[in-house]
């Protein structure tokens, strides 16, 4: 049976549902939250990018936290309350990345 995975239709450009720019696509990865709110939205089930939901709300971002050098966002669905973890893009506003750190104060990351 075919379905409507094409991986390549996840990478294009949208308009953040939360602070409504348009947003380009990423350069290498399918990009899945704002690089300029770092918002959301609740499209994947269990995997970013197997947009396998059907709830559609806007996601938080919630946390973040650093794992093999790279950093992790953990946005949380306004909606449902679902967690979803997810790598941060190159181009992501980094001043909002560490807005939402509790320890962004005394942990000033190496940022590359
Ligand atoms: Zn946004
Ligand atoms: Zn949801």
């Amino acid at each position: 049976m075919k379905n409507m995975k094409d991986k390549n239709s996840t990478n294009s450009s949208f308009r953040c549902a939360n602070c409504n720019r348009s947003v380009p696509p990423a350069e290498k990865t399918a990009r899945n939250h704002c690089p300029f709110c770092l918002w959301s939205l609740h499209v994947d089930s269990e995997v970013p990018g197997d947009r396998n939901s059907n709830c559609g709300g806007k996601m938080e971002p919630a946390a973040i936290f650093q794992k093999h050098g790279e950093w992790i966002v953990v946005h949380r669905c306004a909606e449902c309350g679902k967690e979803i973890s997810n790598k941060c893009a190159r181009d992501d506003n980094f001043e909002t990345l560490l807005s939402i750190s509790p320890n962004s104060n005394n942990q000033i990351p190496n940022f590359k």
